[in-house]
């Protein structure tokens, strides 16, 4: 996809300059090809206008949102007809409160409300799964078939946000009194998928094994069961990650090109207008997974803070220049075939 005998290093500073350097890399893009995000969210309708006008300029045709009320949704649907697929938003603390009965009585109507897939977010930080702990709901558990049960009988697929970046064990989970270990969360995210093989599993976060020394056991799971794909949300943690060995990282994507889908996890949120700049915000996170997928690039700076990286240099993009067929894939003919749009 890049121009032949491009290979550019960076040594820029970020800063000032930030628009003009975004206009000198968007000439590195090269794929024209239409994008699938599988992965963003709303939390209001604040900025969704932005998010929508800054994904169509990367070329986002469609996109997988997860509303976090209903009312937000509507408004999304109602404003961009046709445009947006719907998971329903199962938090860590919903999944407590209304128990595992209760959840699998949702999905069972969840296509009438207008929504394609479930999102069960349930990662190691949310506050009522680090409560619950002993007793929190455990999805690799039997106990859960439930909510299984009723993903197969409605066909509805399943989004899973089960486990968080190495550094964040590192840091803010490193307390074995309040969280499990990494070992222990990707465990019982293995259990579920082994477990319920008729289920078609979406796992957040390259199912949390971007890191290179995860990378061989992700690649077991691929192997070993064929239910799932693995989104590329969050850019910030999939380039910091997939930069550290390109020629390893597109190694395997090439080999598992059918079943990765490009996602950014984006969020619509008011309040980050006035956090991050909306335009920037949205902006930064498509073009930096956009050079680490399709250009050579090599050493540049993330075009926003990595605040894991601060004290190490920062996060630099080590792009994987993939071929185009396999770009078509992950950009869109991945999501197309699984949502079975
Ligand atoms: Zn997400």
């Amino acid at each position: 996809m890049t121009r032949s005998g491009c290979r550019n290093t960076y040594s820029f500073q970020l800063g000032p300059f930030y628009s003009e350097i975004v206009s000198q890399l968007q000439s590195e893009l090269n794929y024209d090809g239409p994008i699938f995000d599988a992965h963003t969210h709303a939390v209001d309708k604040g900025s969704l206008r932005l998010l929508v006008q800054i994904g169509q300029q990367h070329g986002v045709e469609r996109t997988l949102l997860i509303p976090h009320i209903r009312r937000v949704r509507n408004y999304a649907e109602k404003k961009y007809p046709g445009r947006f697929f719907f998971a329903k938003y199962f938090s860590g603390s919903r999944l407590s409160t209304k128990g595992i009965a209760g959840v699998a009585r949702e999905i069972e109507k969840l296509q009438d409300d207008g929504y394609q897939l479930a999102k069960i977010q349930n990662a190691p930080g949310m506050g009522r799964r680090v409560k619950a702990k002993p007793d929190r709901i455990r999805i690799g558990d039997e106990s859960c078939t439930p909510i299984f049960a009723a993903l197969v009988d409605n066909e509805i697929p399943l989004l899973l946000h089960m486990s968080d970046p190495d550094t964040y064990y590192a840091s803010k989970y490193a307390n074995g009194d309040v969280y499990d270990t990494k070992e222990e969360d990707l465990n019982e995210l293995e259990a579920a998928v082994a477990r319920h093989s008729d289920v078609r599993f979406q796992l957040a976060h390259f199912a949390a094994q971007p890191e290179m020394d995860r990378l061989s056991n992700l690649a077991r799971w691929l192997d070993s069961y064929p239910n799932f794909i693995v989104d590329t949300a969050s850019a910030r943690w999939m380039v910091r990650e997939l930069s550290r060995n390109p020629e390893r990282s597109r190694e395997f994507l090439i080999k598992y090109q059918d079943r990765v889908v490009f996602g950014t996890d984006c969020i619509a949120f008011f309040r980050f207008k006035w956090r991050f700049g909306s335009k920037n915000y949205y902006d930064s996170r498509y073009l930096a997974l956009r050079l680490l997928l399709e250009t050579d690039v090599r050493g540049m700076p993330l075009p926003f803070k990595d605040k894991d990286t601060t004290n190490t240099g920062g996060t630099l993009i080590n792009g994987l220049s993939l071929p185009d067929r396999v770009l078509r894939k992950i950009y869109w003919e991945n999501a197309v075939s699984f949502y079975g749009i």
